[in-house]
């Protein structure tokens, strides 16, 4: 299934795909189906100072660490990028990026904005693919109907997220998402698409 996105295709060429957008927007959803059909499409684990939400597990959708842990890896420079985002702290581990991006594979961040902005700063080559909801009221909708977060924490994600669809022409590609299918095969092909 996944030979048609080896290492001698596009999937090689443009190597760190940097996928952001909104809280809310469906970024994890759409990132667990891309990799559910295409597993070749590795994506970076971040750490975060956030308690998992019920049915999260450490080390699979992020490594869960103390404010010590979280402090420590960014004085001993361990983090490609991190950011604050609603009252905690994400981040990039950079070591396994590096050894990816080394051995000539690909690599998937899903990141917030102010990541997103860092590494265009330090790494220019990466593709960045925004991610928007079909309107306002679907996000606010997606927000609240997760039910996983607080009044005041999706108040805080809702103003948030007005300053990063503000940014949306900050990025090398939009998709909007109306259906996870179409927009996994839109970013498989950005991810595959020759570089120019
Ligand atoms: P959540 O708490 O909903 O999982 O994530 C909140 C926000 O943090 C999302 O926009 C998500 O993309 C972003 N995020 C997740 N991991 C990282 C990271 O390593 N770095 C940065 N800058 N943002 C991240």
């Amino acid at each position: 299934m996944s030979s048609q996105y080896g290492a001698s295709s596009g999937l090689a060429e443009k190597r760190l795909i940097v996928l952001s957008g909104p809280s809310g927007v469906g970024k994890s959803t759409v990132v667990a189906n891309l990799r559910r059909e295409h597993p070749e499409v590795w994506l970076s684990v971040s750490v975060t100072t956030r308690k998992p939400r019920p049915g999260e597990e450490d080390g699979l959708q992020y490594h869960f660490v103390t404010e010590e842990e979280f402090d420590r890896l960014v004085e001993q420079d361990e983090l490609l990028e991190w950011a604050r985002f609603a009252g905690n702290r994400y981040g990039t581990p950079r070591a396994p990026v590096q050894a990816r991006l080394t051995a000539g594979l690909p690599v998937l961040l899903e990141i917030d904005l102010q990541g997103a902005r860092q590494i265009r700063e330090s790494m220019p080559e990466a593709l960045h693919v925004f991610l928007t909801p079909p309107s306002w009221e679907e996000l606010v909708h997606r927000l609240t109907d997760r039910g996983t977060e607080s009044e005041e924490v999706i108040r805080r994600r809702l103003d948030t997220a007005k300053v990063e669809l503000a940014a949306e022409k900050e990025f090398d590609a939009t998709l909007v998402n109306t259906s996870v299918r179409e927009v996994c095969s839109e970013l498989l092909a950005l991810i595959t698409a020759p570089k120019v």
